[in-house]
């Protein structure tokens, strides 16, 4: 039990997964003297942005929901994305947490004067607070490639998370671009609905198979009479997310041999034309790039109205794409399924810290957070899935909850009025970092693929330990780490 001999004021920044939970865990705290800052109108973050055909998430839905709230309603294993979104709206709702939200605000500036943050938002609006959370996500800056002629295209031409739902599709030419999970879903979502559609592929992908079966009315009204039975149902998805976040870590495990196996049985079994087979083969091992879960994208891009284009983009015209080969590829809709700015983090807001390091400053080499939560020569200021975080095809609500408690312990001096400020220190940095870098060698990620995981160096910027590591990690603060004031 802490005593509160001082109220600390926070602010949370974003809405999303990360920042409706710190709202929630705050609350449940007592610690009720927040705002929280959200640029778009509605919570949901990832799933109110996203809304492309077949969106879904490829963790299974009761592990991919929060510990504390628990539903029997999922549609489906891997339920879609508008549902995932309903269940953040509604958890939001019932903890009565969207009244200290304010909607259309973004964060612009952040500044640490005399041991509180200044804030300062587009409209204007300022505050003063003693923490700030940044849950400001990771995939949400799309990366938007830059190729020649793109602004001569005739056609209705988005990035996927900016979907344009006014755009015909039904016999439509429509052109992906981008191999990634996204373009996998979309692709199988589309192929039923387009006239034609091109996948442009520069990369080919490993695909897991998974079926994706619904539950029953009977299944669900048994997971409510039975919350015991949700939960071990809960249970035996962990355990067994468990055994592939902790085989990534070590390219040469049995179960990397395994995931391996499976992905290639998939393509060698599912893919009829030989041509084709060899085309959709990759030349890396399997989860070097995040692991692709589907379980129709081999139907869907065998159908005779899909077309794998492994041509490299020339330009972009106006009726289509030309690939290097000269050959015009005519489209109506092109879907840029290129990802997102991942080394971005909350910018572009600035930041300036203790002494008026800037963020700008801290980050000039690449992004860097000791435990990816905190930033030294910033106190106060914790970020959730910021960098060098666990990722991969596992929970990230998970490593949030995770990452939550432990600012939950670091903030126990300040709660108690022992301290007023915490930061990381910079040795504790540096020497995470430089173990952090050392381990990424035996990892999948530098098994020989170009990925989002990797830096500017060709270095995965990721949590190289297992996952249990990560939530042993997360059980308590190293006192020695951290700097009091
Ligand atoms: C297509 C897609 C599929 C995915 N599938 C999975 C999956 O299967 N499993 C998995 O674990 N994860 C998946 N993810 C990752 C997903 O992003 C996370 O699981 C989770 O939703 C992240 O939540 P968040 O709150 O950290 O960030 P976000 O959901 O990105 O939310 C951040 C919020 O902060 C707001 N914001 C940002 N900057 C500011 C500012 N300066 N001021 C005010 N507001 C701001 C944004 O508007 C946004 O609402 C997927 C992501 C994508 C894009």
């Amino acid at each position: 039990m802490v005593d509160d001999g001082r109220g600390l004021r926070f602010a949370i920044i974003g809405a999303g997964m990360a920042g409706i939970l710190s709202a929630i865990k705050l609350q449940e705290a007592g610690l009720t003297d927040f705002t929280v800052y959200e640029k778009a109108d509605r919570v949901g973050g990832t799933w109110r942005e996203n809304t492309y055909p077949g969106l879904s998430c490829d963790v299974p839905s009761h592990l991919y929901s929060y510990s504390f709230a628990p539903t029997s309603d999922w549609s489906h294993r891997y339920s879609a994305g508008d549902e995932i979104q309903a269940y953040f709206e509604r958890v939001a709702h019932e903890h009565d947490i969207t009244g200290g939200i304010r909607f259309g605000d973004e964060v612009i500036s952040c500044r640490f004067v005399d041991g509180r943050w200044s804030i300062e938002t587009a409209s204007g609006h300022r505050d003063e607070v003693d923490v700030v959370i940044a849950a400001t996500g990771v995939l949400h800056h799309p990366h938007i490639p830059d190729f020649d002629g793109v602004e001569d295209f005739e056609g209705s031409m988005f990035h996927s998370s900016r979907w344009d739902h006014d755009v015909k599709l039904d016999g439509a030419r429509v052109g992906i671009i981008g191999t990634g999970s996204t373009a996998v879903q979309m692709t199988s979502a589309l192929v039923n609905r387009a006239g034609r559609l091109s996948l442009f592929q520069r990369t080919a992908q490993w695909i897991m198979p998974a079926e994706n079966p619904p539950y029953s009315d009977d299944e669900k009204a048994e997971f409510r009479a039975n919350p015991e039975q949700l939960a071990e149902l809960r249970t035996n998805l962990t355990q067994m997310f468990d055994i592939f976040a902790n085989a990534i870590v070590d390219a040469d495990s049995p179960e990397m041999k395994m995931i391996a196996e499976m992905c290639r049985d998939n393509l060698e079994s599912n893919v009829r034309d030989p041509e084709l087979r060899e085309a959709l083969r990759p030349d890396y091992q399997a989860a070097c790039k995040r692991l692709i879960v589907s379980p129709d994208f081999y139907d869907a891009i065998q159908q005779s109205n899909a077309e794998l284009v492994t041509g490299a983009i020339d330009r972009v015209e106006a009726t289509g794409v030309r690939t290097r080969d000269g050959r015009l590829h005519e489209l109506d809709v092109l879907v840029l399924a290129t990802g997102f700015k991942t080394d971005a983090f909350m910018r572009p807001m600035t930041v300036t810290g203790r002494d008026g390091e800037t963020l700008a400053q801290a980050w000039a080499a690449r992004p860097n957070a000791y435990m990816s939560i905190s930033i030294p020569g910033f106190p106060n200021f914790f970020m959730l899935n910021g960098p060098n975080g666990p990722v991969g095809n596992f929970s990230l609500i998970e490593v949030a909850e995770l990452q939550f408690g432990y600012i939950m312990q670091l903030l126990e001096p300040l709660r108690s009025g022992a301290s007023r400020e915490v930061t990381a220190t910079r040795d504790a940095m540096k020497e995470h970092e430089a173990a952090r870098v050392q381990a990424v060698e035996k990892t999948v990620w530098v098994t020989g693929c170009h990925s989002w995981y990797l830096d500017d160096r060709g270095i995965p910027a990721t949590w190289p330990w297992s996952f249990d590591r990560f939530r042993s990690e997360m059980q308590a603060p190293h006192a020695a780490a951290f700097e009091y004031r």
